[in-house]
């Protein structure tokens, strides 16, 4: 049903108040690894409005690899930040973990994020096909393309077709960096697919002075989206600081990403 044997015409997802997803354009989500509170919440939405941006990405429910790091604040942390976000015309894409949140989390969100730890939580895309809003799928740490699309099946075929696919590097021999980018997967995943395909150059290199061009080369990809980590002081994030752009980097990477995607 992902397959663009399946559907003629590309698929586009439409979040509202004139913020669509896919069909030519450049969607741009950024905002914090992890929500911290609300200074730094309503810091980053006057740095998305400023720059035109129109949807913020920050995790409230984090899957971190340590028990021990900051696990995120949780539904009261998803509230607050969607109170300052809606004042500003913000939609809000954050990661769902297990099936028991899609409910609680339902009224706060825009797109539902499937973290790469989660891509093949089956029972987890079998709810997330139930409901009538948006899902992004990472690609998992391991996954193929092909699981990715298998993936998106679950949730498509449960009904829900408002879907978007991201590459966020998957875990290779490669120690230089986090992750791989793949860009490869970009063109494939848009040959194969009628879904808006999404990159994650922040935790695809996980470096935050190589951000900017591995997010430029994504978009030359064809990539529909590109969803990155920003925060005031990404010294003092919460996670994830390594691979986070202050404000200034921030705004030079949209800058040169809008110039970029009049290029194509
Ligand atoms: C994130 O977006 O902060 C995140 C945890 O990403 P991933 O699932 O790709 O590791
Ligand atoms: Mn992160």
């Amino acid at each position: 049903l992902v397959s663009r044997k399946w559907k003629v015409g590309r698929t586009h997802i439409d979040l509202g108040d004139g913020v669509v997803i896919g069909d030519g354009n450049l969607s741009i989500m950024a905002g914090p690894c992890s929500i911290e509170n609300e200074e730094q919440v309503q810091r980053t939405i006057d740095h998305l409005v400023k720059n035109g941006v129109r949807i913020m990405r920050g995790g409230v429910f984090k899957p971190r690899s340590s028990p021990y790091a900051f696990r995120g604040l949780g539904i009261d942390g998803l509230k607050m930040w969607y109170t300052l976000a809606k004042k500003a015309g913000i939609k809000i894409i954050t990661e769902v973990m297990q099936v028991s949140q899609i409910a609680e989390m339902y009224d706060y969100v825009d797109v539902f994020q499937v973290g790469a730890r989660n891509t093949q939580n089956f029972n987890l895309l079998d709810e997330l096909g139930k409901v009538d809003k948006a899902v992004m799928i990472k690609r998992g740490i391991s996954g193929t393309i092909e699981e990715l699309l298998y993936s998106a099946e679950y949730v498509f075929a449960a009904g829900n077709e408002k879907l978007i696919l991201c590459e966020r590097g998957i875990r290779t021999y490669e120690r230089a960096s986090r992750n791989t980018l793949d860009v490869n997967a970009i063109p494939i995943l848009k040959e194969k697919t009628h879904l808006p395909v999404v990159a994650d150059p922040s935790h695809g290199i996980g470096i935050r002075e190589f951000v900017e061009p591995v997010a430029l080369a994504a978009v030359m990809a064809g990539a529909d989206g590109i969803i990155y980590e920003t925060h005031q002081e990404p010294e003092k994030a919460a996670s994830d600081g390594q691979q986070t752009l202050d404000f200034e980097e921030s705004t030079n990477l949209i800058n040169r990403l809008k110039k970029t995607s009049t290029l194509l």
